[in-house]
């Protein structure tokens, strides 16, 4: 089969690599549409968890091709959402109900065979049925589910005045959960004016523009919205400067929560006087495990929307082009489809 082989870090090829063989608890898919995400840029860069060789691709809808002689409940050419996450379930963490943590996690796509690829292996339970779900509405079932994470964490107060930085397919998706979640007013700020309008498109209240040649006055529009802060202030950029400008945005006694994918060895100065005497909260958000099944009812009932989302569409040969396509202004999520 063809697959994206990240052999060392910076670098990639489209080549013929073996078809993997399920296991018996294991199906085999045929790929139909796999989501580039910001993470892939970090996997190739040698960051996050990479391991080389690597083939990535974590955001994945596929075909079931051929079956393990344990799998019951799927058939041949059912068309799934692919749940990367892979948990030992034994443990200690996986016991004490703290999955994400497992000491054996493992994730199609980050340090394990993914999508971007004609064929994947993945466990049974690990797929769930579209059911007559568009498979270019699923394929933003695993950015969902990292967003719900992401909302269970911050757990909102109703009537919040939430500021989010960021409107790349992780924003405008968190953006519209909060909206749902209890937010009296959503502000997203970000530097593309394409990405803003998507977001007020979806739902929300405000947004304002991030001007990088001049921050501080995108600053003082966000401070006339809310001139003693926000209730809630969400990184989702994963650029340091960003998340250090989030706790003067952040009502006393309110939360930031980090939920962009910074670098490992990014650090950001903060005043600890600030967050001590005024009672600010941190919180963190990675990744996530047991939340497909309500990002895929969100995604069925269209309380949570995906138009303008997808923006580009490519072949697995032109990989380069789809992670340079998200890196543009008016490119917001980029696909390769099967
Ligand atoms: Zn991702
Ligand atoms: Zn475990």
């Amino acid at each position: 089969m063809r697959a994206v082989v990240f052999d060392r870090p910076h670098h990639f090829r489209v080549m013929d690599v073996d078809d993997p063989r399920p296991r018996p608890e294991q199906v085999r898919l045929r790929t139909v549409a796999t989501g580039i995400c910001g993470t892939d840029r970090h996997l190739l860069a040698g960051g996050f968890m990479a391991r080389f060789p690597l083939i990535p691709g974590h955001e994945i809808v596929a075909e079931v091709e051929s079956l393990g002689e344990c799998v019951a409940g799927l058939s041949i050419g059912d068309l799934v959402a692919v749940d990367n996450t892979v948990l030992c379930g034994h443990c200690a963490p996986c016991r004490r109900d703290q999955p994400l943590y497992c000491d054996h996690f493992f994730s199609l796509g980050v340090n394990g065979p993914g999508g971007f690829a004609d064929l994947l292996v993945a466990r049974a339970e690990k797929c769930f049925p579209l059911d007559g779900l568009e498979p270019m509405t699923a394929v933003l079932t695993e950015p969902l589910a990292c967003a719900i994470h992401g909302a269970d964490v911050l757990a909102l107060r109703p009537g919040s005045d939430v500021l989010l930085f960021g409107a790349g397919p992780t924003g405008l998706l968190l953006a519209q959960l909060l909206v749902h979640g209890g937010a009296a007013r959503v502000t997203v700020a970000a530097p593309s004016p394409h990405k803003l309008d998507v977001a007020r498109h979806l739902g929300a209240d405000e947004t304002v523009r991030m001007d990088r040649s001049d921050p501080q006055a995108s600053l003082r529009r966000l401070r006339a919205l809310a001139p003693s802060g926000f209730d809630a202030v969400i990184e989702a950029t994963g650029a340091p400067a960003v998340l250090a400008m989030c706790p003067e945005m952040t009502r006393t006694g309110g939360t930031v929560l980090v939920y962009g994918m910074a670098g490992a060895d990014d650090t950001v100065p903060f005043s600890p006087y600030e967050i001590f005497s005024r009672e600010l909260t941190i919180k963190g958000s990675f990744a996530q495990t047991h939340r497909f099944d309500r990002a895929l009812l969100f995604l069925r009932t269209g309380r949570i929307r995906t138009d303008g989302i997808i923006t580009d569409r490519f072949p697995l040969e032109r990989f380069g082009d789809a992670l340079s396509a998200v890196a543009g202004s008016t490119s917001v999520k980029a696909v390769v489809m099967g």
